[in-house]
């Protein structure tokens, strides 16, 4: 038995690579009262038998600057440490078989650049003078990444504890932690089978057994093991160690050079979860049985990229099993259920390209109480307790390893584990075409299936709700631009149930919201307030729609995936004397949205209320009839046009929209979509969080000054103050296209006069400015001020070509004069 310490500022339960990667940034920012603890020996879990390829460039920046971060952390290791880790910087080789994946490679090369990642496209030919032994004839080309490179995984959580040690963490194996102790919501420590150990923090990076401790601490964290195949050959003439890591993503399959003999792994679209009860403790050093069955189709497709895998003999078949998450992204940061229990596991294969950079920013997190950077793709709040049904998980996590090399086709959609969370309309909605996307578990409606007008429509529209993936013109275009045309000109009810909802109710909530909130919140009962919340650094924690429903009581409403995060930021921010209590009530009402320009009539035929200018103007609410069914209806749009908000509970939904179907027949009352709320609100100038807002970026930057009160003070207010006197450095605007052609989907490259600005934050098509749209910042160290982005010529880049755009800093649509602004 092991002699463990009482007391310590910092526990890591787990010594994968994750575990030590924490460790050893902790010790380096200075904190040295660390100790990780591993059931087995540390590196047994996953790490040890992983392939060790270390990709720099993934699809944002923030990821990016995670990857980026690691491979240097392990260039450097050993000289650091005097303990090899095998790091080569080989580069890597990304083929592309059809035309679909060049454009995928170009786009990928196109955001390197601006990513500080050197990225280029190469002929089929130079591919194969880098990979002497690939078949080329099939390729179109392919991507070169020369800084990529791999390590020898089992050696760098050995390294990375080293130097924790020998900064003074301490390094236990042999410790099992059985359950983290709490008081009062917050950890004080672990319990092991050698007793209790006190903590300040405790970092959860268990790897595929972190989902059941979590369990038995009330912490949801859902990932699953699935088991992930590679092989590895005898020697065959001309291969050798320093060939670059191939991937050939059309046919599923990665290739490196393993000493004189090959490696090749897969990622197959669907793939097999373990089924296991629970994961074995002592599942250490070990694999799964080899699946030869299930390896035939990667098999062949690497005997036909690499010829010289036809008559080799395999020297071993990796059956690994490791943890992926609904949505192939990890889980970090500091749980909502727990204080200061910080979680960093779930990597979904990437966990050793992505572990070195991923501690770097989790031990700063901890260390400041905050991310240092946005880290929302990856924050564990991302996910409700919906998320962590194992039924979903066996079935979801087939899909997730597979997606690392399916198209990643704008606005792709899952196919597994669906129909999980439903609003009331969804079955009425299913019945007249819609094609449903999923966000947060909710399945919304993204657009609706609908007939021709005439058979000369062109391009016709999608008759079934079935989607046809490409990156230019998807089969709905046709569908969107109906339902886009029909908000701007007549009437649309869109069924917005999945966004969050919270009541908020208690003595102190007015106190509460006006420190938390940058616009004026003390308003009169019945108004409704957009607004954003901040963190001290002025970066958009959400944005939200207030309403004031009593002295003491407000109705909040924010994006669908926000839920556990702003019930997580507002509750953290009440101080411990103040009387505030917030509710997520996401599942006790729907939202109707009733938008266009006969919003107005068509209500008021099925309304007693009076919905003139006067009796309910902008930013008002009011309990309203709708037909037999009663509503909040809330004065406000999202789309730029006049309309209403309902919100209905759940059991009243479903009349609501009946009754507003029936009684617009003759107005065109339409069923729109996800999609036409995107394009609506980027042609009116409407910011979304998650895309143009994150914690990253301020009001200043987005352009959303007009909703500060710079009279109270807020959080975050003294770094806007700050901003303010200096200037910005990035500023938001909207692009269209010049050309009616191409559409925009965010990812894109921002061209200012031939220079590299910034990229796209979300794109779409714009049916009334007749182009695509799409807003991105642009970035101008020496200040982008408004002249600045005025002053320039723009270009978007889509796959290897530049679109002349036109810029605006205000809306390019002005619903009140209805007119294109040029
Ligand atoms: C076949 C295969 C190939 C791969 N190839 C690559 C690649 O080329 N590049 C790449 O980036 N990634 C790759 N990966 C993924 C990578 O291996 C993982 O993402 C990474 O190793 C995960 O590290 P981890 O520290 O989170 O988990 P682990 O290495 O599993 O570490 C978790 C540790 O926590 C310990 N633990 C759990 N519970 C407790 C407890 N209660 N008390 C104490 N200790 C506990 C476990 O014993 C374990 O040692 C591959 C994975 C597989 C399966």
């Amino acid at each position: 038995m092991t002699a463990l310490p009482k007391e310590t500022k910092v526990i890591i339960v787990g010594g994968g690579i994750a575990g030590a990667s924490i460790a050893y940034h902790l010790t380096r920012l200075g904190w040295k009262d660390v100790i990780l603890l591993e059931q087995n020996k540390l590196g047994g879990g996953t790490t040890w038998h992983a392939a060790g390829m270390v990709g720099r460039l993934r699809t944002t920046n923030s990821m990016t600057k995670i990857n980026q971060a690691s491979a240097a952390l392990y260039a450097g290791l050993e000289k650091e440490t005097g303990h090899s880790v095998g790091w080569k910087q080989v580069g890597s080789v990304i083929v592309g078989k059809s035309k679909e994946r060049m454009v995928q490679l170009h786009r990928t090369c196109a955001m390197a650049e601006l990513m500080g990642v050197e990225a280029g496209i190469i002929d089929a030919a130079e591919a194969q003078r880098r990979w002497p032994l690939m078949r080329h004839e099939d390729l179109l080309g392919a991507a070169w990444l020369p800084h990529d490179g791999k390590v020898v995984p089992k050696e760098v959580p050995i390294a990375l504890a080293k130097a924790a040690t020998q900064r003074g963490a301490k390094v236990l194996e042999g410790v099992c932690v059985l359950n983290i102790e709490q008081r009062d919501g917050r950890v004080t420590g672990v319990a092991t089978e050698q007793g209790v150990i006190k903590a300040e923090f405790v970092v959860l990076t268990g790897g595929m057994w972190s989902r059941e401790l979590g369990l038995r601490c009330g912490v949801n964290l859902p990932l699953y093991p699935v088991e992930h195949h590679y092989v590895v050959t005898k020697p065959i003439p001309g291969a050798f160690d320093e060939l670059p890591l191939g991937r050939d993503p059309d046919l599923c399959i990665y290739f490196r050079g393993e000493g004189n003999a090959i490696m090749l792994g897969a990622f197959q679209k669907f793939t097999k979860p373990w089924a296991v009860e629970t994961v074995p403790g002592d599942f250490s050093f070990k694999l799964l049985e080899p699946d030869w069955e299930k390896y035939q189709e990667p098999l062949a497709a690497g005997r036909w990229r690499i010829p010289a895998l036809e008559k080799c003999a395999f020297e071993k078949f990796v059956n690994g099993p490791e943890s992926f998450t609904p949505d192939n992204n990890w889980l970090m940061g500091e749980t909502a259920e727990l204080r200061n229990l910080y979680v960093m596991t779930g990597f979904n294969s990437i966990g050793i390209a992505s572990s070195g950079g991923a501690g770097k920013y989790l031990a700063e997190w901890i260390i400041e109480g905050r991310p240092t950077m946005d880290l929302w793709s990856v924050d564990v709040r991302r996910f409700g307790p919906w998320a962590n049904n194992r039924s979903f998980l066996r079935e979801r996590v087939t899909e997730t390893l597979g997606l690392h090399y399916q198209m990643a086709w704008p606005n792709r959609e899952f196919e597994t584990g669906r129909g999980l969370r439903k609003g009331p309309l969804h079955a009425r909605l299913a019945e007249q075409g819609a094609w449903f996307g999923v966000k947060n578990g909710w399945e919304r409606p993204n657009w609706f299936a609908r007939a021709a007008s005439d058979a000369r429509q062109k391009p016709p529209p999608a008759t079934k709700p079935e989607v046809e993936y490409s990156f230019g013109r998807q089969n709905w275009f046709a569908n969107h631009a109906a339902e886009h045309r029909a908000t701007r000109e007549k009437v649309a009810v869109f069924d917005q149930t999945g966004f969050s909802k919270f009541l908020f109710k208690g003595r102190d909530v007015v106190s509460v919201l006006q420190r938390l909130c940058g616009n004026q919140v003390d308003v009169p009962l019945g108004r409704a307030v957009y607004t954003g919340m901040f963190n001290e650094r002025g970066g958009f924690e959400s944005d939200l729609t207030l309403i004031r429903t009593g002295p003491a009581e407000f109705s909040i409403i924010s994006g669908s995936a926000q839920t556990v995060r702003d019930l997580d930021w507002i509750t953290r921010n009440i101080g411990p004397g103040e009387n505030a209590v917030l509710q997520d009530v996401t599942t006790a009402f729907s939202i109707i949205g009733v938008m266009g320009p006969h919003a107005r009539t068509l209500l008021s035929r099925v309304t007693d209320a009076d919905l003139s200018n006067a009796a309910f103007p902008f930013l008002h609410a009011k309990t309203i009839s709708i037909g037999q069914a009663l509503v909040r209806a809330v004065r406000i749009t999202y789309v730029g046009e006049l309309g209403w908000e309902l919100h209905a509970s759940m059991d009243q939904a479903l009349l609501v929209y009946d009754t507003l179907m029936a009684a617009g027949a003759d107005l065109g009352v339409t069923n729109a979509g996800h999609y036409a709320i995107n394009s609506l609100r980027l042609e009116k100038g409407y910011r979304a969080w998650g895309a143009e807002l994150s914690t990253d970026d301020t009001p200043l930057e987005a352009g959303l000054e007009f909703a500060l009160d710079w009279k109270k003070e807020f959080l975050g207010r003294v770094a806007l103050l700050k901003q303010k006197e200096v200037g910005v450095k990035r500023r938001l605007a909207i692009f269209v296209l010049e050309d009616p052609e191409p559409v925009l989907w965010g990812g894109e490259p921002i061209y200012r006069d031939g220079v590299c600005v910034g990229y796209t934050a979300s794109g779409s098509y714009g049916h009334t400015v007749g182009g695509a749209i799409a807003m991105g910042y642009v970035n101008h160290a020496a200040g982008a001020t408004a002249e600045f982005v005025r002053a320039g010529q723009y270009e978007i880049v889509i796959g290897d070509r530049r679109w002349r755009a036109k810029v605006h800093l205000r809306a390019p649509y002005d619903p009140e004069r209805k007119r294109v602004l040029g």
